[in-house]
């Protein structure tokens, strides 16, 4: 065997909100072949597996998981500078990294390889591996835009497949690893299809503000997105105490037109976005309209001072705490709009 196998590991210092008990078995995949071997050892031995990337977006309970928790750590980029020389009249850029790497390394190493596609997606927290899982996106870009293929190991049959873009399901934070197919795939790596030279897209009039006045290079829109996610605390930033979430707490919701009027019979300027035939509301409005303020406590658990979207591990918290002011905000929202919110990470031994 050449995988390591480490017992009662902390998973609190994996995760971006700090909280939450131990593994029972943990195990740092560093090749694709650790990977198999210990989906292998997880199906052998009966034990439940959680796999885990940056650590994000999860929340583990205070009495840990009583499995093995596989944290992904394959690391590697390849393309990009590779094909500058290459193929220096080819407009595209292809790009596979691994599921190891950490998101906004990678969009940082594609600004900088002039590559267009991920610029807007700076400073989202997480691994590569995680991105394809929920669509991730911002300022109205997401990684399905650029996403060729996602090579996984099949946790079925044991293989290791590629899926096309079209395989994958992606729709608004969902992809088929979300939803239909849930805990069958493990990714390994994403091929990115960039733009060489490519120009970056301003679709979001809060973007388009902060750009004003300054030339849209991809090095300009990155730090334009930065600055953006930091005043919102959304950065993971040691000295930040705002930004020790698991990013947003809830989805947005998205609600019928003839909802969206009897909100409008009680309140005054309801946000919307457009959704196909539904609309979009930020649930940071209506969490604030159902009677909770930036910087709310609730024992060591909080809401960020920062984003009403949120919940904040204030020091020392536990998970029992995040979840009750978790479900503290949805009776709330369900009372004032008779609206249910649905949390976004991942919730780990529950
Ligand atoms: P925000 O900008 O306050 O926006 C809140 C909600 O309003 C989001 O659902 C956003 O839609 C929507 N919205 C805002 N402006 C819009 C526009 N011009 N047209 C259509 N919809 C609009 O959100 P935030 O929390 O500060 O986050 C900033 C960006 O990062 C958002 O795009 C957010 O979705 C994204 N984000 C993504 C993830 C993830 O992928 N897991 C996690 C955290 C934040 P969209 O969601 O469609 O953008």
């Amino acid at each position: 065997m050449s995988i390591r196998i480490e017992e009662n590991k902390l998973l609190a210092p994996l995760t971006t909100l700090g909280v939450g008990g131990t593994a029972r078995f943990f195990v740092r995949a560093e090749t694709e072949a650790d990977v198999v071997e210990a989906v292998e050892h997880a199906r052998k031995n009966g034990l439940g597996l959680f796999v885990l990337g940056g650590g994000s977006n999860v929340l583990v309970s205070d009495d840990g998981f009583d499995g093995l928790v596989l944290q992904i750590a394959i690391r590697g980029i390849t393309g990009g500078n590779a094909s500058v020389n290459e193929r220096a009249h080819d407009t595209e850029g292809t790009v596979i990294a691994a599921a190891g790497e950490d998101w906004d390394e990678f969009v940082r190493y594609c600004v900088s390889e002039d590559l267009a596609g991920v610029e807007c997606l700076s400073g989202i927290p997480g691994s590569v591996g995680g991105t394809p899982v929920q669509n991730v996106g911002a300022y109205g870009h997401e990684v399905s835009e650029t996403i060729v293929s996602v090579r996984c190991l099949d946790r079925g049959s044991g293989e290791i497949v590629t899926l096309s873009n079209a395989d994958c399901g992606f729709s608004y934070r969902t992809s088929i690893f979300n939803t239909t197919e849930r805990d069958r795939y493990i990714v390994l790596s994403a091929t990115f299809r960039l733009t060489r030279g490519g120009a970056a897209k301003i679709a979001y009039p809060e973007l388009e503000r902060e750009m004003a006045g300054r030339e849209g290079s991809l090095k300009a829109v990155r730090e334009a997105v930065l600055r953006l996610r930091r005043r919102k605390s959304m950065v993971i930033e040691e000295d930040d105490p705002n930004s020790r979430s698991a990013g947003s707490f809830f989805k947005n919701p998205v609600v019928s037109y003839d909802k969206l009027d009897e909100i409008r019979e009680s309140f005054e300027n309801v946000p919307f976005f457009v959704f196909g035939d539904r609309v979009k509301i930020p649930a940071a409005w209506l969490i604030e309209k159902s009677g909770f303020a930036k910087g709310f406590e609730h024992g060591n658990a909080g809401i960020s001072a920062n984003h009403t979207l949120a919940i904040v591990n204030r020091g020392n918290a536990t998970a029992a705490e995040i979840v009750e002011l978790k479900e503290m905000i949805q009776a709330r929202v369900a009372e004032t709009f008779a609206i249910d919110l649905h949390p976004e990470p991942v919730f780990i031994g529950f």
